[in-house]
């Protein structure tokens, strides 16, 4: 049975101007999300994966609309997420939320988390006070926290805690679609575990989608069944994840899955570790941008850029590399 399409990517760009000089002249663009495109189904996690600054925040971002897209559009539940504006835009914003990395930026200090947790239902003016004040709690419940905290400020919580509040309150509209960007890189591995399997629980019991932004192969291993990888703000293949960590295709994907500690395997594995800096996104170099750092180039992967084409029989494997074409 064809699983249902929940969000399809196509084309993103993001661009931010790069000013400089008294007249602060635009003078280049920094290419963050370059001509991204890929679809979500229903149910999916959907893990983004790449170096810091290979624009998977950005990406996340620009999603959601905290960014406006430079070009290419977001269809959202079979809408044209990026053209939508006032009621309808609200109206649409209720089913795709996100969670940050770090959950004391993301809550206001000076409120209870029993006003952060009714914030959502009273801007959309959903049940009365008493109907509120029973969701709140429902909502501590459901993401462990005891109900007797309500009155508590999110300086009074620790970390683990304060992310549970941060994922209360993006549950609290029954969203479609949580992108959760690095939701536990700060946290201790400990309580990373524990943010987890609260995550994947609340997707099991809720029929949530997530985009789970990650530099951390381990955790999006742990929890995602799709994986997208980027480098220099394009995907360079997609798949899912047991193809990807079985049989990585791109070079690129083969170095970070080289770069995972293994333990305890009682031999010595062959490291390909990738070597050299990230290009600028200012400058990308031409072609096949990871082309400098990648020891299976070919004249023409400087030259001209690979499309992401499908290598799998499920038509659900795409990676953009000439060695693949
Ligand atoms: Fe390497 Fe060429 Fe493939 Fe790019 S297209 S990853 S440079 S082989």
């Amino acid at each position: 049975m064809e699983q249902e399409i929940i969000l399809k990517a196509q084309n993103i760009c993001k661009y931010f101007p790069l000013k400089k000089g008294l007249l602060n002249r635009h003078v280049a663009d920094i290419k963050a999300v370059d001509d991204v495109s890929f679809e979500v189904q229903k149910g999916d996690i959907l893990g983004v994966v790449g170096e810091s600054g290979c624009g998977k925040s950005t990406l996340g971002r620009t999603i959601i609309r905290l960014y406006p897209p430079t070009s290419g559009k977001v269809m959202f539940d079979g809408e044209d997420f990026t053209s939508l504006t006032g009621e309808q835009l609200r109206a649409k914003r209720k089913q795709i939320q996100m969670i940050f990395q770090d959950p004391y930026a993301s809550l206001d200090p000076r409120r209870t988390v029993g006003h952060i947790l009714a914030q959502p239902f009273k801007i959309h003016k959903m049940g009365n006070k008493q109907e509120i004040k029973d969701r709140v709690m429902e909502l501590l419940k459901t993401t462990g926290l005891d109900p007797v905290y309500v009155n508590r400020y999110p300086h009074e919580f620790s970390g683990g805690q304060r992310q549970r509040i941060a994922i209360a309150r993006s549950i609290a509209l029954n969203p479609g679609l949580i992108i959760a960007d690095e939701p536990v890189s700060a946290l201790d591995a400990s309580i990373q575990a524990q943010i987890l399997n609260l995550l994947k629980d609340l997707g099991e019991k809720m029929g949530l989608t997530y985009i789970f932004i990650s530099h951390d192969l381990t955790v999006v291993e742990y929890l995602c069944n799709k994986i997208a990888v980027m480098y220099l703000g394009k995907i360079v293949e997609i798949g899912p994840r047991d193809e990807l960590f079985t049989n990585p295709k791109h070079p690129y994907t083969q170095a970070l899955m080289e770069s995972i500690p293994k333990i305890g395997q009682g031999k010595k594995t062959k490291r390909v570790f990738l070597t050299g800096e990230v290009p600028s996104p200012i400058n990308p170099p031409s072609g096949c941008t990871f082309h400098p750092r990648c020891k299976h180039k070919m004249p023409k992967c400087s030259q001209q850029t690979p499309s992401l084409i499908t290598t799998n029989n499920n038509n659900d494997h795409q990676v953009a590399c000439y060695l693949e074409q």
